[in-house]
């Protein structure tokens, strides 16, 4: 497997596109926004000098990095010789099921189509190809070159052939890769958005404010981040989409997002990325404030 097309150039497919350059992959990044792929190439640029500067990669390694990624904004072209596509673009099924289709009708026939999704069913999207034996979840951790894990999901009918061939791949990222079958959440959003949820739920309820719900788990459970901060990184509106994933796919009411997370997305507080939710994020301040409206 040498090339490697990457679907969606935002936060997770820049660092994917990142990563497989880095070990001598051929990347082929491909976005519907120039603007998205331009801003990518210069993520990737930045983070790369950064490891450099670390000394973890040598100069050589960064220019050959920038020199495996070309970009398209064509979905046919961009995947024609790939031998691995991994999918990264918006959580939304609908444009997943899009994309699934025109990928299986433009790759080689031989072409692993796998996902990035959070908490779309693996299964789902493999039913609108003819290879479903072929399609997989490689859920990789945000940010991408630093987090260590994949986790590889197979769907109902993913062959041990396709699973066996991505965790090789994903050991040659220097990555750990770690196998779970496909059920709503896979492992890692199954165990983390419930809790989350449960934080979220425990200020409302005025148990607690943002910064001692926080200083409870990073203090009292070792946690390198509190669960609203962590929250506020991964988006409100991607953690109110998982748990109403968990919440359809189980039908049980231990996975109903509280109701202020709904209210918070619904009024556009969605965390770093709209500059406000449990905390405040100011551009180019590096301190850690409540949001006015959970300050007493
Ligand atoms: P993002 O919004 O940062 O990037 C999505 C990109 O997809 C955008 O650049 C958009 O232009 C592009 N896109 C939309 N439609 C497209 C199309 N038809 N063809 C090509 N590109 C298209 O999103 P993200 O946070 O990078 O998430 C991407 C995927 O990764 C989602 O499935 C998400 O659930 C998953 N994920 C996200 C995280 C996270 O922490 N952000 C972690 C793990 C997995």
């Amino acid at each position: 497997m040498n090339n490697i097309a990457v679907i969606g150039s935002g936060t997770m497919g820049n660092g994917i596109a990142h990563v497989f350059a880095q070990h001598g992959y051929n990347v082929s990044l491909i976005d519907i926004s120039e603007d998205s792929l331009k801003k990518a190439l210069a993520t990737i640029d930045k983070n790369l000098a950064r490891q450099v500067e670390k000394g973890a990669i040598s100069a050589e390694i960064k220019q050959k990095a920038i020199a495996n990624i070309s970009t398209s904004t064509s979905i046919k072209d961009g995947i024609a010789n790939a031998d691995l596509i991994v999918e990264a673009a918006t959580e939304s099924i609908d444009l997943k099921l899009k994309i699934f289709k025109e990928m299986d009708e433009a790759a080689k026939s031989t072409a692993i189509l796998s996902t990035n999704t959070s908490s779309i069913s693996i299964t789902k999207i493999a039913s609108v190809t003819k290879r479903p034996e072929k399609v997989i979840g490689m859920h990789f951790m945000n940010p991408v070159p630093v987090m260590k894990l994949i986790e590889v999901i197979r769907g109902y009918s993913t062959s041990n052939e396709t699973t066996e061939s991505i965790m090789a791949l994903s050991k040659k990222l220097e990555k750990i890769p770690v196998e779970a079958n496909d059920y709503p959440g896979f492992v890692a959003n199954r165990i983390l958005m419930p809790m989350i949820n449960e934080a979220i739920y425990s200020l409302y309820e005025g148990v607690a404010g943002v910064s001692e719900i926080d200083t409870v788990m990073k203090l009292g459970m070792a946690h390198p981040m509190g669960p609203l901060q962590l929250a506020d990184f991964i988006g409100l509106d991607v953690c109110l989409s998982i748990l109403r994933v968990l919440h359809d796919g189980f039908g049980n009411p231990k996975y109903a997002p509280c109701p202020l997370l709904i209210n918070m997305v619904q009024a556009g507080h969605k965390g770093v990325k709209s500059g406000s939710g449990f905390y405040q994020y100011k551009a180019g301040s590096k301190e850690l404030a409540v949001a006015e409206r959970f300050s007493k």
